[in-house]
């Protein structure tokens, strides 16, 4: 079905009339322009504002902080608690200007400080965001709230794919972990296992072995998926032994409650066997949370969201930042610099809407308001 989205001047821009758009991502419209009581939510309140921030994680906090200090009116929707994947994390060692602290303080910061500037915080669950023929957008929660606003930051980050073995929540953050760059740090001169065999698995197998004296690659296959290149360093790397046919049936820890062992089956033979090891990274896939807008902007083939260098998407009006975006790196400073450039450039687009002034943003072949 082609994408077809108006623009602020209500002629059709940008189509890319296909599934396939200049930059060879996937483009689809799963959810055409579909009323709110269609979508099966009854629509009990409209609010209004300038700013629209789906999720409070680092990088809608940052970017409603921005917005807020842009004097621009601005919600934040979040569904759980405020803080995304830092909830989650223990220790951040790698966020500037702190040498060390608590995900969870970090979390409160952040909040702390978008507040300051303005920003409102209300909890719910977006369950969409589509652009209405006048070019406002409409955002959904699934309590039946709707939010109209000339432009929206959509910042609902990603989840890792999780093993869901016993032991695996338990010691998450006590030697389980999904991040090598946040964690590796923390298993110098350790022997550890990470597990996968694409790209990621491969490639922080290689990197965590500047910390650990030894990495064992478990894979459930006699082959890997990786890119040759990063098979290749893998395989020629001392530190790294490559485990084959084999998956994580449990995960272990000892009387500090700190992970030392893994419990392995193998694929082929059902054979049983252990491995002492005091850290496990699982890199079986991450899942970018774009099901609110994926059905309608441009996305690569792994469902991550392109922007433009102004984080704008395929749709005018439409940012994205974050762990969702197509990008090298996810990190908290990675999401805070995309916020902190959506944030701007969506208060240059509501600038130029006011005065009815021409902007070109660079990117996706520009555009004109
Ligand atoms: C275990 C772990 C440890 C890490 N350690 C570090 C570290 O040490 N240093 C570092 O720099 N980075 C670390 N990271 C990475 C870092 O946490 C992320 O890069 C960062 O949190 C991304 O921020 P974000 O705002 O894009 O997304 P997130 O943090 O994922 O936040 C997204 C938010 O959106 C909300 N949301 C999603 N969908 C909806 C919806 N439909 N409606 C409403 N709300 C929604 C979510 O609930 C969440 O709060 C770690 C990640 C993990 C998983």
């Amino acid at each position: 079905m082609p994408l077809t989205v108006a623009s602020n001047s209500g002629a059709p821009s940008p189509s890319y009339g296909g599934d396939r758009t200049p930059h060879g991502a996937v483009v689809c419209v799963l959810r055409p322009e579909e009323p709110a009581d269609s979508q099966g939510i009854n629509v009990e309140t409209t609010q209004e504002y300038e700013v629209v921030i789906v999720g409070a994680g680092p990088a809608g906090m940052c970017a409603a902080m921005y917005a807020g200090r842009s004097m621009l009116r601005t919600v934040v929707i979040e569904r759980g608690a405020s803080g995304g994947e830092l909830l989650n994390t223990e220790l951040i060692e790698d966020y500037p200007g702190f040498e060390s602290i608590e995900g969870w303080d970090l979390a409160q910061r952040f909040e702390a400080h978008a507040r300051k500037f303005g920003a409102e915080f209300v909890q719910g669950t977006v369950a969409s965001v589509r652009k209405l023929d006048d070019g406002s957008f409409e955002t959904l929660t699934d309590d039946g709230t709707r939010y109209l606003s000339p432009a929206v930051i959509v910042t609902a980050g990603g989840t890792p794919v999780k093993l869901n073995v016993p032991g695996e929540a338990e010691y998450a953050g006590k030697g389980v972990s999904y991040c090598g760059i946040c964690d590796g740090a923390f298993f110098r001169n350790h022997t550890i296992a990470v597990i996968g065999g694409g790209d990621a698995a491969t490639e922080e197998a290689d990197f965590l072995t500047r910390y650990a004296d030894k990495v064992y690659l478990i894979h459930r296959r006699d082959q890997f998926r990786a890119s040759k290149l990063l098979q290749k360093r893998a395989f020629e790397n001392p530190k790294i032994e490559v485990v084959w046919n084999k998956v994580v049936e449990r995960i272990s820890g000892d009387e500090n409650g700190l992970v030392n062992r893994i419990s392995l089956l193998d694929t082929v033979t059902s054979e049983q066997s252990e491995l002492d090891v005091t850290g496990v990274f699982v890199f079986i896939g991450f899942r970018p949370n774009t099901g609110v807008i994926a059905d309608h902007v441009e996305h690569d083939e792994m469902g991550y969201i392109v922007t433009d260098t102004s984080m704008q998407t395929s749709i005018p009006g439409l940012f994205a930042a974050g762990d969702l975006r197509a990008q090298l790196v996810r990190q908290v400073t990675t999401a805070v610099g995309d916020a902190t450039t959506a944030a701007m450039a969506a208060e240059k687009y509501l600038t130029a809407l006011r005065d009815g002034e021409a902007v070109v943003i660079e990117g996706h072949g520009g555009y004109t308001v």
